[in-house]
């Protein structure tokens, strides 16, 4: 961006209070809503359309058409009128995010894809981001709350040309709302999404999930996290609970869309499993493998990899707990072949050589291509 027109943008934001376009008397934004150009928030536009540039060249966009139209489907179905203008970016970043820009565009971090268990704990997530879009948060925030430092912070960052995760944690830690206005998101959020349909009880059922796995990451990386931003206090859990018990008398057949949503992250999910334990935060990933294998307790992968998570934490006694893991994933018979290698590893540390060479035999049968396969075969000749 040219200085003039970044010069321009900040006498534009500086003006606070400057006039607005028209808005529905509920506060909400019309559909076809466009901030004057000369406007503080024309300027803040200008600065999210950047930032949506950004993205659609971002390396980390995850293009998939399915998965793509999966995600837009669920917020189609909560807000068809907005279907055609809001736009959502899924970006491959391993952590629970999810960002609204003030000009409709979304970020949705695949480590949030891993954690929403079903389509209705999705909605409500999304709901909640496209409330804080159709209330004006953004706007809102940035005329009470901005300093002229933390605008040229901000504008600096978004103009950057960068496309990485920490550009894009940068930014978010600049999007940062008022309780208030994140207590808003969270009502206006589950009435749209019970409005479509989804049962009011997940919202707060996957936030309770997420702050049990916060909680037990001794490592906290909240500063790429959702959580920072909002924080599961008790109060909010209340509330979201009252809130859902009131919706829930609207209706009696909620939807909650577990097969769907499985359907549509399964071609993923390994990938993003494996994201999350190459970040090293072995007790949060331990956490979330459980409560996803109580869902699906047959899954051959989840097992496998919470064995994997137990062998790469590599604490006291995870050796004995890693091979107890593979060897339920295996009993499944669903699991990767590379349940055979963790095994193998595994048994091999705690000085069982046969069926570290058994295991390590089959991972090569049932493999015989594998990448590894001069690594292991070097194991076979030392056992
Ligand atoms: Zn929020």
């Amino acid at each position: 961006m040219k200085f003039r027109a970044l010069a321009s943008i900040v006498a534009a934001l500086a003006l606070c209070g400057a006039q607005a376009a028209a808005v529905e008397p509920d506060g909400t934004l019309p559909l076809n809503y466009r901030p004057a150009p000369d406007s503080d928030e024309g300027g803040l536009w200008m600065m999210a359309d950047t930032l949506e540039k950004n993205m659609q060249a971002s390396p980390l966009l995850v293009r998939d058409p399915a998965l793509n139209a999966y995600v837009k489907g669920v917020m189609c179905k909560l807000v068809p009128d907005r279907c055609r203008t809001l736009r959502i970016y899924i970006l491959d970043i391993p952590y629970f995010n999810a960002a609204m820009a003030p000009n409709g565009s979304m970020q949705i971090w695949t480590g949030l894809l891993l954690r929403t268990r079903n389509e209705a704990q999705l909605a409500f997530v999304l709901g909640h981001e496209i409330s804080h879009y159709t209330l004006r948060h953004t706007i809102a925030e940035w005329r009470r709350a901005r300093s002229t430092s933390g605008t040229m912070a901000f504008l600096t960052i978004a103009t950057a040309g960068l496309a990485g995760l920490a550009y894009f944690a940068a930014l978010d830690s600049l999007m940062s709302f008022s309780r208030d206005e994140e207590r808003a998101a969270d009502m206006h959020g589950a009435q749209i999404a019970a409005d479509a349909g989804y049962d009011p009880t997940q919202d707060a059922t996957l936030w309770r999930e997420i702050s049990a796995e916060e909680t037990s990451r001794p490592k906290r990386d909240s500063e790429y996290s959702f959580t920072r931003t909002h924080p599961t206090t008790a109060e909010r859990l209340t509330t979201m609970e009252k809130n859902a018990e009131s919706l829930k008398t609207g209706r009696a057949n909620w939807m909650v869309g577990q097969d769907a949503c499985r359907r549509a992250m399964q071609p993923f999910r390994s990938q993003w499993l494996e994201e999350d334990l190459s970040l090293g935060n072995y007790e949060g990933s331990v956490t979330l493998l459980n409560t996803m294998i109580a869902d699906e307790p047959a899954s051959g992968e989840l097992r496998y990899y919470l064995a994997e998570a137990y062998r790469r934490r590599n604490a006291d006694g995870d050796s004995a707990k890693a091979i107890a893991a593979y060897r339920e994933a295996v009993a499944t018979g669903n699991a990767p072949p590379a349940v055979y290698r963790g095994l193998g590893i595994a048994e091999m540390k705690l000085g069982d050589k046969i069926t570290a060479r058994d295991a390590f035999e089959k991972y090569l049968a049932a493999l015989p291509d594998a990448s590894d396969r001069t690594m292991v075969e070097y194991y076979l000749t030392h056992l």
